[in-house]
């Protein structure tokens, strides 16, 4: 390093080991007469002294900067580069791109001629390079931002004191206008764009950028009737006060969820209004019940006095009857007494009926029948029934026949009256609808329908009469129900007399079926179990738990 313009050591070591570079070159040719360490640096093994600059540094020539030279020693004007780039080629060939701010200061004689130029700077190449990383890579973000379609937009807050809150759009991708639906953002402060703006959104981004908190949120925009999902955060220094701010309209979902609501809550409204309404014809159900039961009770109650009240003098007229028939005196004519038959078979029918009827009337008020069980005497109930039916059988020309299995419990406990009643009833439709062939009765042990065999008893009454359809035999043990109406007249009855069998096999803990086939008879069975059930139940009871 050759001293030319320092006189003393501190100095001349001040300048070469300065960080910043220093030459001084003496024009017009800009011969290098002095240069520091730091601009040696840049030129390496270039041996700059005493050579004008186009031979040392040719690039400078090629790349403008000797015109700059130039112009400062013809103007004596200083020149400040800021950044200046500049290519220069190592000793092995290689190109260095360097980026320098400088400044050549004229240097003047005493008539201020310019003599030299005085040449400092510093290399910024590093934080050149930084800046352009940087730029390169904001523009990649920028570009990112400007393809999607979410709505993005970068403000600066103002918060300073005697001033209103407030924000600019300093950045809005292409999305923004059609998301926000503000036109011509960009550069305007936001109290003067949209004045009617709720404090929300200025509070809400100062928060942010004061802070440094992201936030995200879903809210309305008031002056623009729009619903918008927000995402916004902090950028760049926290002196900046800028806030990025990602968002979207969500104004058609945000509707959908409100009529979805809605609906439903008509929805729930209707039902409601649909129960209450259902509540009520519920009641009116109820009490149309209540008023029904009341009226078939008064029904069943003057059924059941009228038919007592009947039975006495019918009980008379039948004794009467009975004892005119047996005409003791021998003073009646055959055609007197066949009327007092008539009289008494009537009365005897009429009896039935009453019977019947009262039972019936008993069976529909739910008043239970009294059932008194106790062992059945198997030849007695045989002795009764045929009693009652050889004449009626033998009137009728047709054969009867009662069969008893051999081993029938001896132990079997039931009502013998009420049994009998039911079978007499279903004996005595035998023989009425019966014209020719046969009617019998067949009393067994039912093995098999539970563990223990033997554990019922079958009564079996087998016609060879007229028989039923299959679809009548759905309805004859409904009350007042007859397999056909037309066959009244033919056949006299009231269609009680299966409904009340049904009811009092039932009380005994049994069933009752029918099989039939119309032209060829019919088959009545009734199953009895042994054992009696836990309980005597009222027909009622029994027909709920059926
Ligand atoms: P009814 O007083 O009419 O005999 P029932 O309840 O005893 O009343 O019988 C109902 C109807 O069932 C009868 O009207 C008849 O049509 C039919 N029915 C009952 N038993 C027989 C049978 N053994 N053969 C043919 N039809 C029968």
């Amino acid at each position: 390093m050759k001293r030319l313009l320092a006189d003393s050591d501190l100095f001349h070591q001040m300048f070469d080991d300065s960080p910043a570079f220093f030459a001084l070159l003496r024009g017009p040719e800009f011969i290098f007469e002095m240069a520091n360490k730091a601009y040696l640096a840049l030129i390496p093994n270039r041996e700059p002294e005493g050579r004008p600059i186009k031979d040392v540094v040719p690039e400078a020539e090629s790349q403008g900067y000797l015109d700059l030279l130039n112009q400062v020693y013809r103007t004596g004007e200083i020149f400040r580069g800021n950044a200046m780039p500049i290519k220069l080629h190592d000793p092995d060939g290689h190109e260095r791109q360097l980026f320098l701010d400088f400044v050549y200061q004229p240097i003047k004689d005493d008539n201020g001629q310019v003599v030299a130029i005085f040449v400092q700077g510093s290399d910024v190449t590093e934080r050149k390079l930084a800046e352009i990383r940087l730029i390169e890579s904001e523009e990649k973000y920028r570009l990112l931002f400007q393809s999607i379609d979410q709505g993005y937009c970068v403000v600066r807050v103002r918060d300073e004191p005697g001033q209103a809150l407030d924000y600019q759009y300093i950045e809005i991708n292409d999305a923004f206008e059609q998301q926000s639906g503000v036109q011509f953002a960009l550069g305007h402060w936001m109290r003067e764009l949209r004045p009617q703006l709720e404090e929300f959104w200025f509070k809400t981004y100062r928060d942010v950028a004061v802070t440094g908190q992201p936030v995200r949120f879903e809210h309305e925009s008031r002056d623009l009737q729009r619903w918008f999902s927000v995402y916004a955060f902090r950028i760049s220094q926290p002196e900046d006060m800028l806030v990025a701010i990602l968002f979207s309209d969500i104004t058609q979902r945000v509707r959908d969820q409100i009529e979805l609501k809605m609906s439903h809550a008509e929805l729930e409204v209707k039902v409601l209004e649909r129960t209450a309404e259902l509540a009520r014809s519920n009641l009116e159900l109820i009490e149309a019940k209540r008023i029904a039961e009341r009226a078939s009770q008064a029904k069943s109650d003057i059924l059941s006095n009228t038919s007592h009240e009947l039975r006495t003098p019918l009980n008379s007229l039948i004794l009467i009857s009975q004892l005119l028939a047996e005409n003791p005196e021998r003073n009646l004519t055959p055609k007197q007494r066949k009327y007092v038959d008539v009289i008494y078979e009537s009365g005897q029918d009429l009896l039935m009926l009453v019977n019947d009827l009262l039972d019936m009337a008993q069976i529909e008020s739910g008043v239970s029948l009294i059932i008194q069980n106790k062992k059945i005497d198997w030849q007695h109930l045989q002795q009764n029934i045929n009693n009652s039916f050889t004449e009626t059988a033998a009137r009728k020309k047709l054969e009867f026949s009662i069969g008893m299995a051999p081993n029938l419990p001896k132990h079997f406990i039931s009502d013998e009256r009420r049994l009998l009643q039911v079978l007499k009833n279903l004996l005595s439709n035998a023989f009425k609808f019966t014209k020719e062939g046969s009617v019998s009765l067949e009393i067994q042990p039912l093995a098999g329908r539970s563990s223990e065999a033997g554990d019922a008893v079958e009564f079996k009454v087998t016609d060879s009469g007229i028989g039923i359809s299959k679809e009548k035999q759905k309805i004859i043990f409904e009350a007042f129900h007859q397999a056909d109406t037309g066959n009244t007249r033919q056949y006299n009855g009231t269609g009680l007399g299966l409904a009340i069998s049904r009811e009092l096999v039932q009380m005994m803990g049994g069933t009752i079926l029918v099989e039939s086939e119309p032209g060829k008879g019919s088959v009545f069975r009734v199953i009895l179990p042994c054992h009696l059930p836990a309980a005597e139940r009222s027909p009622k009871q029994l027909r709920q738990l059926g």
